[in-house]
């Protein structure tokens, strides 16, 4: 398939993906997001972890690490095909900790046996040696209590962990994918058009229209198509434009709010990252010797529903974002005093943020909660109309290849 129209609904780390695979097909894409750019979403903003499974200790089954896997491992091969950026220089360069908390959700000697396994997961993989750092001789170390009190406040965390997880400069990412996108001359882009839904023309589920307003609360209407096929990867508007074709998840829909720390600093600091695991708690990330991200969960979280549409988020003015600054510094402070290195050297503090969508909902200091859970990500299809569920930004690239070479057999 070469002359056929597709519309990519989304301009982030997935539906990017997607439209930059179908093109080195040569297949022309249109893509359509209500911001002024791509990339200015959850793919922008966020942690940039490219899982092996870790931090899923709360979903024993290994399902979760079992379905984040092959795309971690994939991850850089992907993106390095996909734009022109190297990782090296944008990958955190040491070792991830984990460190569990007290209040953890996951007792220490099961996020131990968990760890393991997720190890032994990884080392066995065929592919294990194409991840950011070669896992295939991936080893899971315990620190000693000594290396613990170095890092951490006795009292708060109670065992930690050493594991070969990296993470990505996710803002230096969005760039290459940006500049990737604009130099794709099969890609046209529709930026500030929001899609309000999908209409099928006949019965056949073959052609589709595309109706936008300019805008998320603009009024002026407009459609696009006919196009032959749709590809839905709207993340958090992705549920409300599925049910205009008649397309259901099979379970409670749940979304989040989330703002962190971006923070340059203006001195060179040791680089460290940790995880505090495994519940609402929070993460500290270095790319390199100045730039950090830092999130305190319970601070972060701006708004949650579980819900088809994503609830309002409240508009932060600069007094509010200084707050949010303040707090996360001092909770991760108390707990990783080294944290306040960062806070002294910050020269620049952004708080950003965007959505988290799961399947399934509930809260992550419960136990049982289907939020610890990430299986259930991936392609649903209702004749040439595909949705893609992301669920982590790591397995995206991945996804959309797959997704890719599916429309392009349409
Ligand atoms: C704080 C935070 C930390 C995270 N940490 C990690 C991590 O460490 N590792 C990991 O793997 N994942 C992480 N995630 C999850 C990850 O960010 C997402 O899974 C991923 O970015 C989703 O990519 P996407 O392309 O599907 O969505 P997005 O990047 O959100 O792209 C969707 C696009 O659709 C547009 N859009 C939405 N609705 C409409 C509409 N109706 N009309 C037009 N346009 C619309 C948006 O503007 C956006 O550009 C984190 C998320 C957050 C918020």
């Amino acid at each position: 398939m070469t002359r056929r129209r597709v519309a990519v609904l989304g301009a982030g780390i997935m539906g990017s993906s997607t439209a930059l695979h179908l093109a080195r097909l040569g297949v022309p894409v249109t893509v359509f997001d209500h911001e002024n750019a791509p990339f200015r979403g959850a793919s922008r903003w966020n942690e940039g972890k490219i899982h092996l499974g870790f931090l899923y200790a709360a979903d024993p089954t290994l399902g979760t690490a079992r379905a984040v896997l092959p795309g971690g491992l994939d991850f850089k091969d992907q993106v390095e095909t996909l734009t022109a950026i190297a990782l090296g220089p944008v990958t955190t360069p040491g070792d991830d900790l984990y460190l569990v908390h007290r209040d953890s959700v996951t007792a220490p000697e099961a996020a131990a046996r968990y760890f393991a396994a997720v190890s032994e997961l990884v080392r066995s993989h065929p592919e294990a040696h194409r991840y950011l750092t070669d896992a295939s001789r991936t080893r899971v170390e315990r620190l000693s209590p000594a290396e613990l009190f170095d890092l951490a406040d006795p009292s708060v965390v109670v065992a930690g962990f050493r594991v070969p997880e990296r993470s990505v400069d996710t803002n230096r990412v969005a760039d290459a994918f940006v500049d990737a996108l604009d130099g794709e001359p099969l890609i046209e882009l529709r930026p500030g058009r929001h899609v309000t839904g999908v209409a099928s023309l006949g019965e056949q589920r073959d052609r589709w229209r595309v109706h936008t307003t300019n805008g998320r609360d603009g009024d002026a209407h407009d459609e696009d198509g006919p196009f032959d096929v749709v590809v839905n990867a709207l993340w958090e508007g992705r549920p409300r434009v599925d049910r205009t074709v008649g397309h259901r998840p099979d379970s409670a829909e749940h979304h989040r709010y989330r703002v962190s720390l971006f923070v340059r600093t203006a001195t060179a600091l040791e680089p460290r990252s940790a995880v505090l695991a495994v519940g609402p708690f929070g993460d500290v990330k270095s790319y390199g010797e100045r730039d950090f991200y830092l999130s305190w969960y319970p601070t972060g979280l701006l708004a949650r529903a579980e819900a088809v549409d994503p609830p309002p988020v409240p508009a932060l003015n600069d007094g509010e974002r200084e707050r949010i600054a303040t707090e996360v510094f001092a909770t991760l402070g108390h707990v990783l005093p080294w944290v306040r290195d960062i806070e002294r050297a910050a020269a620049d503090v952004r708080v950003q943020g965007g959505w988290v969508y799961s399947q399934g909902g509930g809260l992550l200091d419960d136990p049982v909660a289907a939020v610890h859970r990430r299986d259930r990500l991936g392609i649903s299809r209702l004749g040439s109309y595909f949705s893609v569920d992301t669920g982590k930004y790591s397995v995206a690239p991945t996804l959309a290849e797959r997704l890719a070479r599916a429309v392009a057999e349409v």
